[in-house]
């Protein structure tokens, strides 16, 4: 049986299947309360020594989460009420769960963004301890195995162990979240959106996560085939990897740059910056997690990429908070995130956050060569507005006597207004295309449905017209001209992307090679 679904980050993985939703083992109870006592504490030292072990390995962002998690896990507070009514006698299970729920019913109720997003590492913490509790054996998946269900934890894809393999299906889930991204920085096999329920599945599987599907209990004939395609993906993958240290061209030698996306500074470690042209976009987003950046943490994070890059240019963009990056704070809560307060919008509306940003990225600004760029931009006055808060800062710096510089200033193209009329930008330094927001926009297909992700192509003319009449318009007014979305690393979309005019391509780390083999296939 075969069930298709949408690539969120390419490869193939064969495998036994692993039931993310099942059911947790019973607890088996104990005689005393003091043997109930010692289990609940020993259960939260597994769940925290679990985490530490994680925290080791993570990327700062995520380092950041699980960081939070033990400080909860080790606060007293939380875990007393259960101890007391241990002590009144309860099962360490029951204890904790209620003891948990109360507290997580508390933080639901709560009117405030930032205390309602707690209510989610509570529900973590909760399971993570009662998974420790019910330890059975059974309930870590075996290596290699394809984890399937409706959504999995961040957790638990940083707990799980990829370097045997393994791949993720998932029934919910969309190719923008946070888990896609970690998956395709680490090469993880991922399908999302599946159009058939998952529940109780078990067996062997295969998953073809170029593609888009998963097969259960396959045949003969179909295993075949699948390591077919398979052998040929990690020949491409071979293959490109020879692309990785040369400059990108097309097949008639015509020069294309390729530089690479980052959210977390930490994500610069692994890349050799021989092997691209600097830092197309730089997601700060990501550095607003649960407690807003101070300008001293922005500046380091931002001095470390420019330092990294050298003479190479980093384009960093202002906070892109909203749709669907809430960042608890500072986002509201709106029924059409999407259509709502999100980029420049918001920095705009918040000027106390959105100066923090533009100071630190103004002292950064002398280690390298940095470029800014302000995300949904729809009219010229928000780029205009955005550019006088630079100019006012940079003056106060100076009257400080702080070191500074002032980068250029360019926007993203991805709301439809910017990219049918370009004129009313003559003034940007640079146009970055944002094709998976231009996409969602033109197709009016939110990028994290999965039950539209079939509308959202790059490849559809509606989409390519825009984006050839925005290089066309760059290219008139000297204007820079290059794009940032995913689409610039997939090897299906490459060719028309070149044949629309665009020379100038920004892609994840991990489709590096992949793009600069596909662009050394294509003749224009
Ligand atoms: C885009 O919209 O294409 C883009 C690069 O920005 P983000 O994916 O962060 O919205
Ligand atoms: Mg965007």
């Amino acid at each position: 049986m075969r069930i298709e679904g949408v690539p969120a980050s390419a490869g193939y993985a064969e495998g036994p299947l692993f039931d993310l939703d099942r059911p947790p083992a019973i607890y088996a109870s104990k005689a005393t309360s003091t043997e109930e006592k010692t289990s609940l504490e020993a259960a939260i030292g597994k769940a925290v020594s679990r985490l530490a072990t994680i925290v080791e390995t993570a990327d700062s962002d995520a380092a950041g989460i699980l960081e939070f998690h033990i400080a909860m896990l080790e606060d007293d507070a939380l875990s007393g009420p259960a101890f007391a009514s241990i002590a009144s006698g309860r099962t360490a299970d029951a204890a904790w769960r209620e003891a948990l729920d109360a507290e997580i019913a508390g933080y639901e109720a709560s009117d405030q963004d930032y205390f309602r997003a707690r209510a989610t590492d509570l529900r973590d913490i909760r399971d993570q301890v009662l998974r420790a509790l019910t330890e059975d054996g059974g309930a870590t998946a075996p290596t290699g195995a394809i984890l399937c269900g409706e959504d999995i934890a961040p957790t638990r894809f940083l707990e799980t162990d990829w370097s045997h393999g393994g791949g993720i299906a998932l029934k919910a889930g969309s190719t923008a979240s946070h888990v896609a991204m970690l998956a395709r920085s680490r090469g993880v096999p991922m399908v999302v959106g599946l159009r058939e329920p998952l529940a109780g599945l078990a067996g062997m599987a295969l998953l073809d996560a170029e593609h888009g599907n998963i097969v259960l209990a396959p045949s003969p004939a179909e295993i075949g085939s699948f390591r077919q395609s398979s052998s040929s993906f990690a020949a491409r993958q071979g293959k490109a990897r020879t692309f990785l240290a040369r400059p990108a061209a097309t097949r008639a030698g015509t020069a294309v740059r390729v530089q690479v996306n980052i959210a977390d500074p930490s994500d610069v470690d692994g890349i050799d910056i021989a092997t691209c042209d600097g830092v197309g976009l730089m997601r700060t987003e990501f550095l607003f997690g649960r407690i807003l950046p101070d300008e001293e943490t922005q500046y380091r994070a931002y001095r470390k990429v420019l330092e990294w890059a050298g003479d190479k240019p980093v384009t960093i963009r202002t906070v892109d908070a909203g749709g669907d990056k809430p960042v608890p704070g500072f986002t509201v809560e709106e029924g059409n995130p999407f259509l709502g307060l999100r980029g420049i919008r918001l920095s705009l509306a918040r000027l106390d956050i959105f100066r923090v940003q533009i100071r630190a990225l103004l002292r950064a600004a002398p280690h390298g060569n940095l470029r800014v760029m302000f995300p949904m931009i729809a009219i010229a006055d928000e780029y205009e507005r955005a550019a006088a808060l630079f100019a006012e800062e940079q003056a106060a710096l100076a009257a400080r006597g702080v070191a500074h510089g002032m980068p250029p200033l360019g926007i993203m193209v991805e709301v439809p207004s910017v990219a049918i009329a370009p004129e009313a930008f003559a003034g940007v330094a640079f146009f970055s295309i944002g094709s998976n927001d231009l996409m969602q926009y033109v197709m009016a297909a939110a990028r994290d449905n999965a039950a539209v992700a079939h509308l959202n192509s790059v490849r559809h003319p509606a989409v390519l017209r825009l984006i050839g009449s925005v290089v066309a318009f760059g290219r008139d007014n000297s204007i820079p001209v290059s794009l940032c979305g995913d689409a610039g690393g997939d090897p299906v979309a490459i060719p028309s992307l070149l044949e629309a005019g665009l020379r100038d391509l920004s892609v994840a780390p991990a489709q590096l090679a992949m793009a600069k083999a596909a662009i050394a296939d294509v003749s224009v």
